[in-house]
């Protein structure tokens, strides 16, 4: 079994996984578009013969989740390589991309190929070749991320994507790993928070807490996050319910929130009946109850705020947005306000959670990406391998 870390072994996002059998079988784990930050060198794109450049000759690309570091090349590969994804990853990825449609930021021809994607389901193994891959459900900011756990020549190895420990289900997640995976020869392992430990880690449950005491002492609520990060708007959610506070957004994100509800078996993703698409209509009710609204960085959530001035604003998703190196920085500066509440905890697993993976699944040796800190893995004293960056 041959791996090639393309990318990202030395930054967040933008990663590439290659693995490869003696008999010449490849997949792809991941193929990510880089993070957009000001430093332009990074925003090159990358070639990797046999997926974009060169004879076709990879034979499946296995995305972990819909963030776009992780699944934001799909449409710059070979058309003919079939990409597997997540099924409920899959209908999210397709509203979002519908939106953006609409917006022309993506093409009818882009919505096709996402419509072609094909889809796995836990505790489904997909055979490519003689190479096997099993999805393993994670605990992260977007909903229905996976590891896998790869069989190749007669060895094991485990990708983790991107996860964490800390939220709605990260106890399901070591169980899982307990369960399907066992001791692994390579960990592929992401570092994420290795370089922003300045950040506390607190769950989501504690989060929701904190919610629900800014909602009760203020009427107004104005919520900015990701609109597909779905434990957080369920924590957000259940806060302002409890608050008895009007639960309002607008209609792409309520169109997301009710495919979670369609599919959800938890109490905590039933949204049906308790929230409101956001129009004029409900102007005086929102005057009169008091709310908590998801926002977005636009004008149309920005003139809403103007008409609520005495408002708490909280912005809750992570503050790295707000430093001048990345490109949305400029563009955030005019719709987050200076006095905002900042309440948020990271999609992503701290140095307690990559512990606790490592001494579950056992590896022998560990390959750290999705890291801007890779080195902070010496101090678990096992191997890792560098990058080969395919030119
Ligand atoms: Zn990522
Ligand atoms: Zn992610």
């Amino acid at each position: 079994m041959q791996i090639i870390i393309h990318r990202g072994t030395h930054q967040i996002g933008g990663c590439i996984t290659e693995i490869q059998s003696k008999r010449g079988t490849r997949i792809a784990i991941d193929i990510g578009e880089n993070l957009p930050t000001i430093n332009k060198e990074k925003n090159t794109e990358i070639k990797v013969v046999g997926l974009n450049t060169g004879n076709p000759s990879f034979d499946a690309v296995f995305i972990t989740h819909y963030h776009g570091d992780h699944i934001g090349l799909y449409n710059k590969i070979y058309p003919n390589i079939p990409i597997y994804i997540g099924e409920h990853s899959k209908q999210i990825f397709k509203i979002l991309q519908e939106r953006l449609e609409k917006v022309e930021l993506t093409s009818k021809k882009d919505l096709e190929k996402v419509d072609s994607f094909f889809t796995y389901k836990i505790p489904q193994k997909i055979k490519v070749k003689d190479i096997l891959v099993t999805p393993i459900e994670v605990d992260h900011s977007a909903f229905n991320a996976h590891m896998f756990l790869i069989e190749c020549d007669g060895k094991k190895l485990l990708h983790t994507g991107d996860f964490r420990l800390h939220g709605q289900r990260g106890k399901s997640v070591i169980k899982a790993l307990k369960k399907y995976v066992k001791k692994v020869d390579v960990l592929i392992c992401e570092g994420t928070t290795l370089s922003r430990n300045n950040e506390e880690t607190i769950t989501e449950n504690e989060l929701q807490k904190r919610a629900e005491e800014i909602f009760k002492n203020n009427k107004y609520n104005f919520v900015m996050c990701s609109s597909t990060n779905i434990d957080r708007i369920a924590a957000i959610h259940k806060a302002a319910i409890k608050e008895n506070k009007l639960f309002v957004c607008d209609k792409y994100q309520k169109d997301i929130l009710m495919y979670i509800d369609s599919i959800a078996r938890s109490t905590l993703y039933k949204f049906k009946g308790k929230v409101l698409s956001y129009d004029d209509n409900i102007f005086p009710l929102m005057k009169q109850r008091g709310f908590v609204m998801l926002v977005r960085d636009n004008y149309i959530s920005k003139n809403v705020i103007q008409q609520f001035p005495n408002n708490a604003f909280i912005y809750s998703q992570w503050n790295g947005y707000l430093n001048e190196k990345f490109t949305e920085y400029k563009h955030l500066q005019e719709f987050v306000p200076k006095n905002h509440i900042y309440l948020h905890t990271s999609g992503h697993a701290d140095f307690k959670a990559i512990k606790k993976v490592c001494s579950t699944v056992k590896p022998k040796m560990i390959i750290p990406i999705h890291s801007e800190n890779p080195e902070a893995f010496e101090q678990m004293r096992i191997r890792r391998l560098y990058d080969k960056i395919s030119k």
